[in-house]
């Protein structure tokens, strides 16, 4: 696949594209030849990241909140006024709250990882399929889970709970949105050095990455956003074609190995 631009004359929204996964993601698929839409709370990060990708007008930001279901509805509005179109939704925004252990279990913190991680991630489904089946784009729809989607251990209750109920979106949302085509996926990725992870581990960004070798089953590599953002790549593009329903753990066999199929 050297040198061949896998999402040439595609349009795809990235939530969360101002930093880590969703940011690498970003720029990978710009690469791939795709005109990118960052919806992202962070403004100037989201901007400068956008502005930073070339060639100039190929990714746009749109500041939106995914709590907010309108907010969502306006980012894939203005991908299809802009570009006609959507191929590819890549609802990645997530939080994960509090580290208090169960017995600890702050109410309000469940409702706002659950907020953010699966009423963001049903909204976008919903409004990206309904954009799709609009213009009849058979699209691809992927959502980023985590190895919290499969055991426990990894994450706080609340982020467990949020990352399984995103597998459950995608199982379901597989099964109604292909009747018009549209591809429904979850990425689920291991520890990546990225600002949520460091905020959930109390770690700086080089211990994360350590701990994360460490455990990892696949020795010698280090996980990098860019890794979970070729999973995705793979995911949008055609390549994928018959993919769908699918939750395609970037893990180095962790979860596999501690006995979780996937
Ligand atoms: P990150 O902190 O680099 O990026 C998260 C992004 O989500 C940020 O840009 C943030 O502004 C955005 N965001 C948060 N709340 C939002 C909201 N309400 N509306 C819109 N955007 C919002 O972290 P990351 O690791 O790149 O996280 C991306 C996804 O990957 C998350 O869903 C996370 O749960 C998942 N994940 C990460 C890891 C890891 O080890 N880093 C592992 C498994 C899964």
């Amino acid at each position: 696949m050297a040198g061949k631009l896998r999402l040439e004359g595609k349009v795809a929204v990235i939530t969360g594209g101002a930093s880590g996964i969703g940011e690498a993601t970003a720029r990978l698929f710009a690469a791939h030849g795709a005109a990118v839409v960052i919806a992202d709370i962070q403004d100037s990060l989201g901007c400068s990241v956008a502005a930073s990708i070339s060639p100039p007008g190929r990714c746009t930001f749109v500041r939106c909140d995914v709590r907010d279901e309108l907010q969502i509805a306006a980012a894939v509005d203005h991908a299809v006024k802009t570009h006609g179109r959507l191929d590819v939704m890549f609802s990645n925004a997530g939080i994960v709250g509090s580290v208090a252990g169960f017995l600890d279990l702050d109410m309000a913190n469940l409702d706002a990882v659950l907020a953010v991680n699966v009423r963001g991630t049903a909204a976008a489904i919903k409004h990206a399929g309904r954009a799709m089946a609009a213009t009849g784009t058979p699209g691809s729809i992927i959502c980023t889970a985590s190895v919290a989607a499969l055991q426990a251990g990894f994450a706080p209750a609340a982020y467990t709970a949020a990352k399984h109920a995103i597998v459950g979106l995608v199982k379901s949302a597989a099964k109604e949105l292909g009747k018009n085509g549209v591809r429904v996926n979850c990425v689920s990725p291991y520890g990546v050095a990225t600002p949520l992870a460091c905020e959930g581990m109390r770690l700086p960004p080089e211990k994360v990455e350590e701990l994360s070798c460490a455990c990892s089953s696949l020795k010698g590599p280090v996980l990098k956003a860019e890794d979970v953002a070729a999973a995705a790549l793979f995911l949008a593009s055609g390549e994928s074609a018959f993919v769908s329903g699918h939750n395609l753990v970037v893990d180095g066999a962790v979860t596999m190995v501690n006995g979780t199929a996937a």
